[in-house]
C-alpha cells in the first residue's frame, strides 16, 4: 500500500510556496489540471492564475499533464501561455517521459502534483518523481467514476 502513497499530502497547490519549492529543489511540477488546479472543466480562477504567475517568477516550469482532451487542457492553459497535454493515458508512464524530454525536465528535481492516488500519485511514483497529492478542488463537479474512484482510494489510505 505504501506504493500509493505520496511524498507530501497537500490540502490545495497554494500549498506550494518559493520556500518549499526552494527546500525540495523543485524545478518542475508536472500537474494534473481537473480537481487539482481547476473545478472539473473550468478555466483557472484568480488563485491559480497567481501561483502560476508565482511560478514563472521562481524560474519553475509547470507542465499540465492530463487524461481529458487537448482541447480541454487548451482552454486551461492558453491564457497562462503554459505547457499543457492532453491524452496523457495516467498512470501509465510513456507519454510523460516525452514530455519530460520536450521540457528538459529531470525526475530528481520535478514534483508530480494530482487529487487521485491511482492515477497521479502512482504515475509519478513510476515516473521516479517526488509526489504531491491535494484534497481535490469542486470534487461534487466531478463524474460518477471518479467518485467511484475515490471511495476505493478512502480504503486504501486507511492502510498508510
Ligand atoms: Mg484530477
Amino acid at each position: 500500500m505504501k506504493y500509493f502513497k505520496p511524498d507530501f499530502a497537500l490540502h490545495h497547490f497554494s500549498d506550494i510556496t518559493p520556500k518549499w519549492l526552494e527546500r525540495y529543489n523543485i524545478k518542475t511540477i508536472f500537474s494534473d489540471l481537473d480537481s487539482t488546479l481547476a473545478i472539473h472543466n473550468k478555466l483557472g480562477d484568480k488563485e491559480v492564475e497567481q501561483w502560476i504567475e508565482m511560478l514563472r517568477e521562481e524560474k519553475v516550469t509547470l507542465v499540465i499533464v492530463s487524461n481529458n482532451n487537448q482541447s480541454r487542457v487548451d482552454k486551461f492553459c492558453n491564457p497562462y501561455q503554459i505547457h499543457g497535454y492532453g491524452h496523457c493515458n495516467k498512470p501509465t508512464v510513456t507519454e510523460i517521459q516525452k514530455h519530460m524530454r520536450t521540457v528538459g525536465a529531470t525526475k530528481e528535481t520535478s514534483l508530480f502534483l494530482g487529487d487521485q492516488v491511482f492515477t497521479d500519485v502512482w504515475c509519478g511514483k513510476r515516473l521516479g518523481m517526488k509526489t504531491g497529492l491535494v484534497a481535490p478542488i469542486g470534487a461534487e463537479h466531478e463524474p460518477i467514476q471518479i467518485k467511484v474512484k475515490r471511495k476505493v482510494e478512502n480504503i486504501i489510505r486507511k492502510f498508510w
